[in-house]
C-alpha cells in the first residue's frame, strides 16, 4: 500500500503536524478558510481514541496565532464511536471545551453511523453550540435530517456521501442524487445556520450561484468547502467572486482509507496510480 503514497501526497497536506502547519497557514494567508482533518478512524481501543484526542488538542495549541475562526474535521468512529457511545460523546466535549470560538464538525461516515452522530452532535449541541455536523445528500433520511438541524441552529456542511450504501437507505443514480444536494443546498442557504456547500460538482455550482443570486444571499451567510488539492481552479474563481472558500485540509498517518475514497470517486485517479505503478516497477523515468 505504501505504493499509493505518491497519489495520497496529492490530497493531504503532511504526515503528521510539523508537515502540514505550513500548508495551513499558506492556506489562511491566501484568504481561505480552512478545515482540517486529523485523518484516523474506526479505532477499536480507547488508547487509540484518547491519542486521537490528544492530536487534536495539540493541533488546537499549535494554530493559536491563526486569527479567524477555524473548523476542525473529526470522525466519531476515530473518538471511539464504535467502542462506547458514552465514552465517544465525552471525549468530543473535553474537546469543545478547549475550541474558544472555532468550530468542531463532525463528518458523516458510512450510514451504520448516521444516527448516532446525529445524536452525539445534537446533545453535545445543546451546550456547545460551536459543533457543527455534515449531512449526505445521497441518503433518503437526510431531508428529514437536515430540517430538523436547521430547527435546533446545527450548522451543516452538505456533500453528496462518499461511502457505497444499499438502495434500502441511499439513491444510486447520480441525477438523483444531484437533484437532492440542488433542493437540499438552496434549502440550507435560505435558512441554514452558517451553511457549506461542498461539492466541486460545476454543473450544481452554476444552479446553486444562479439561486444565490436571484434570492439575494448574503455571501457572508455561507461557505463554498472543497477538497485540499481538488479543483483549485474553482476554488480561485469563488473566492475572487467574493464567496467565502473553505478547504478541507487532511493530515496524518492514517492516509489510506480517506485516499482509497478520493481514488474511486474519479477513474482519472485509477488511471494516475496505475500509470505511476507501471513506470516505477518498469523503470519508465524521463530522467536519468
Ligand atoms: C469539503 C468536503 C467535505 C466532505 N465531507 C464528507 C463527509 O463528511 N462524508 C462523506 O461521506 N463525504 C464527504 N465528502 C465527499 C463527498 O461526499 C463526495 O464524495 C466528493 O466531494 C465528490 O463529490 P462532488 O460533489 O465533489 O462531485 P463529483 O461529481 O464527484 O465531482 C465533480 C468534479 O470534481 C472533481 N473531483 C471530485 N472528486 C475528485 C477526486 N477525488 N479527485 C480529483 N478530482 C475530483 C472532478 O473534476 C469531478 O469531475 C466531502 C467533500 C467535500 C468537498
Amino acid at each position: 500500500m505504501k505504493l499509493l503514497y505518491p497519489f495520497a501526497k496529492r490530497f493531504i497536506a503532511g504526515s503528521d503536524l510539523k508537515t502540514a502547519i505550513p500548508s495551513i497557514r499558506k492556506i489562511n494567508e491566501s484568504g481561505y478558510f480552512s478545515s482540517i482533518d486529523i485523518l484516523g478512524e474506526s479505532v477499536i481501543t480507547r488508547q487509540q481514541a484518547a491519542e486521537a484526542k490528544l492530536d487534536y488538542l495539540q493541533l488546537f495549541e499549535s494554530l493559536d496565532s491563526i486569527n479567524h475562526s477555524l473548523d476542525f474535521s473529526i470522525k466519531l468512529s476515530q473518538l471511539g464511536l464504535d467502542i462506547d457511545k458514552r465514552f465517544c460523546q465525552e471525549n468530543i466535549i473535553q474537546l469543545a471545551r478547549v475550541l474558544g470560538n472555532h468550530t468542531i464538525r463532525l463528518d458523516m461516515e458510512d450510514s451504520s453511523r448516521t444516527q448516532s452522530t446525529l445524536d452525539i452532535c445534537e446533545e453535545v449541541h445543546r451546550i456547545h453550540p460551536c459543533i457543527g455536523q455534515a449531512i449526505q445528500a445521497y441518503l433518503y433520511r437526510s431531508e428529514d435530517d437536515v430540517r430538523h438541524c436547521i430547527e435546533n441552529k446545527i450548522s451543516l456542511r452538505l456533500c453528496k456521501g462518499a461511502y457505497k450504501e444499499p438502495s434500502e437507505v441511499a439513491y444510486q443514480s447520480m441525477d438523483k442524487i444531484r437533484e437532492n444536494f440542488l433542493k437540499l443546498a438552496c434549502q440550507l442557504l435560505k435558512e441554514g445556520h452558517q451553511p457549506a456547500i461542498a461539492t466541486h460538482d460545476e454543473n450544481l455550482l452554476v444552479k446553486i450561484l444562479d439561486f444565490i443570486s436571484q434570492e439575494s444571499i448574503d455571501p457572508k451567510s455561507f461557505y463554498f468547502e472543497m477538497l485540499y488539492g481538488v479543483r483549485r481552479d474553482l476554488q480561485k474563481i469563488l473566492k475572487e467572486k467574493g464567496y467565502r472558500v473553505r478547504v478541507y485540509v487532511p493530515y496524518g498517518k492514517a492516509w489510506l482509507p480517506y485516499t482509497l475514497r478520493r481514488l474511486v470517486e474519479k477513474k482519472e485517479n485509477l488511471f494516475f496510480v496505475i500509470t505511476h505503478l507501471f513506470r516505477e516497477t518498469l523503470g519508465l523515468r524521463k530522467l536519468r
